[in-house]
């Protein structure tokens, strides 16, 4: 491990304050997708973990937690936040090594984590109940109360980022949160419980249970002593979480999939957008839930777009981490597999542009061009499924209500960029495509903290980041009081 240089114990739960072995005494290999090698361990946790876990979380609602005021709640967060920084660049070189990402954007999700920590530590004491005008003789209100124990289960490709915005959502309302992150990238997860406890967050308020998730997993989403339950993931799994939660009538909110669209139109600034185009495809390698993996373009500069996009292509460049290039390796063998097998059938599409993976880069790895596609018909799987890997497809259409029509013509809805000049357009399209966020001449891939971020159809329901988030982590109690 001395590569890694841990200033916490990887192999460890983090259960009611204190760094306990799982109970299984089994553990998974850590494996560094730049090179390979498995560069340590990490617990399996068990059933039996999951139960001491939220059995902590409960007995930190009726404890220190549970009694710790608002304004106290966000001094905490706050200083999780400020430690987060000081710790920054270990975060950023611990993820990199674990997901494969390149060192600057490993560090932007570190960045990110601070921030969502420095925004829900403001926010804690700021979400109030309302009076309701009834009856005469009454008098109304409503409370902001937690739900309890809420389970976060969250994906490797962006770890930091999203226990960051669920995690922390959670805490400020005053929930005590168990967090199973996923079995290929958990050191961010047990890192950043070492150091919220550093920072002195009341013992329980926060559990980490490493494992896999058909077990860990699975146990923690079926759980009869959770209240809420968070999910990101795929669309399959959140499935499971979604029946295992009715089982218990508890609420959920599934982050999933995406196949995001970019509508470029003629009158588009092409020169501002061109780099907002490649990077949403390209960024993390493309396992983004909202990389924008299809370019809608209007028919009529679809060529020059097309040239404009492929040039770019041509200069992008694959490697490990460490060389912290364009983009990392995929994550594993299968999403490597996954990816190949878009790209081994690209049912009359055409390559017209593709990046390179660089000389020194380790062999038979899982490194991927970045590949772009042209002629690619809206109904093929490459512009309908979630590839989760650097591929764009490139679709021309005619007209708004072409472009509409296939912007909406996937399962999915999280996110949509629209690029035109024209003011009423602009406001058309937002309102017309079926998704949970539009950018309007930008892309965010998700966007800032401060922006509530969730999908529709297949993409999920439930919002994280922003104040949308602290809605849904909470419940909303009436009080009405008869006074005569
Ligand atoms: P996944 O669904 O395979 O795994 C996600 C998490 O679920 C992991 O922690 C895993 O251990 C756990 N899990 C697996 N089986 C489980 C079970 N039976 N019960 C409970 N938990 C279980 O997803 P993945 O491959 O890790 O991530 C990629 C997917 O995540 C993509 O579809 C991507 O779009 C999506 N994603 C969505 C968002 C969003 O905010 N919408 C963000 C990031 C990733």
């Amino acid at each position: 491990m001395t590569d890694l240089n841990l200033f916490f114990d990887p192999t460890k739960c983090f259960i009611g304050g204190r760094w306990v072995a799982p109970l299984g005494g089994d553990y998974l290999p850590i494996e560094n997708p730049s090179t390979g090698a498995t560069i340590g361990s990490i617990a399996r946790g068990q059933p039996a973990d999951v139960d001491a876990a939220v059995a902590a979380a409960r007995a930190a609602l009726a404890g220190a937690w549970g009694k710790t005021p608002a304004a106290e709640r966000g001094r905490i967060l706050t200083r999780i936040g400020q430690k987060v920084l000081e710790h920054v660049d270990d975060l950023a070189r611990i993820e990199a090594m674990d997901v494969g990402k390149p060192l600057k954007q490993a560090r932007a999700d570190a960045l990110a984590l601070a921030r969502y920590l420095e925004f829900y530590g403001g926010a804690c004491d700021k979400i109030m109940g309302e009076t309701i005008p009834y009856l005469d003789g009454y008098t109304v209100y409503t409370l902001r109360e937690p739900h309890g124990v809420t389970a976060h289960i969250i994906p490797w490709n962006y770890p930091v980022q999203m226990f960051g915005r669920s995690v922390t959502g959670a805490l400020a309302m005053g929930n005590a949160a168990v967090l199973k992150p996923a079995e290929e990238a958990c050191l961010t997860a047990i890192a950043f419980a070492r150091i919220a406890e550093e920072a002195g967050l009341p013992a329980g308020a926060l559990n980490v249970v490493p494992g896999l998730g058909e077990e860990a997993g699975a146990a923690l989403t079926a759980h009869p002593g959770v209240n809420h339950i968070s999910f990101t993931g795929s669309v399959g799994v959140g499935r499971l979480v979604q029946h295992a939660a009715a089982e218990n009538v508890v609420p959920v909110t599934l982050e999933l999939g995406g196949k995001s669209p970019q509508l470029v139109f003629a009158d588009a600034d092409l020169e501002r957008a061109l780099p907002f185009l490649v990077n949403a495809g390209i960024q993390n390698a493309g396992q983004t839930c909202s990389a924008s993996s299809r370019i809608l373009v209007q028919r009529s500069i679809h060529d020059e777009l097309l040239a404009r996009m492929a040039e770019r292509y041509r200069g992008l460049k694959v490697g490990p981490a460490v060389a912290d290039l364009d983009l990392g390796p995929l994550v594993s063998e299968r999403q490597m597999e996954i990816v190949g097998g878009f790209l081994g059938d690209l049912g009359g599409g055409k390559i017209a542009g593709q990046g390179t993976v660089v000389g020194d880069a380790p062999r038979r790895r899982h490194y991927q061009a970045p590949t772009l596609v042209a002629n690619v018909r809206p109904d093929n799987r490459l512009a309908q499924d979630e590839i989760f890997g650097p591929v764009q497809v490139v679709i021309p259409f005619e007209d708004e209500a072409e472009a509409v029509a296939i912007a909406n013509g996937t399962d999915f809805g999280l996110v949509a960029g629209v690029w035109t000049r024209d003011g009423g357009r602009q406001m058309r399209m937002a309102k017309a495509i079926r998704t949970g966020q539009v950018f309007l001449n930008n892309y965010g891939a998700g966007g800032g903290v401060e922006l509530p971020f969730g999908g529709v159809g297949k993409s999920g329901h439930g919002r994280e980041k922003g104040f949308e988030a602290l809605y849904g982590f909470s419940v909303l109690k009436t009080v009405a009081a008869w006074h005569g």
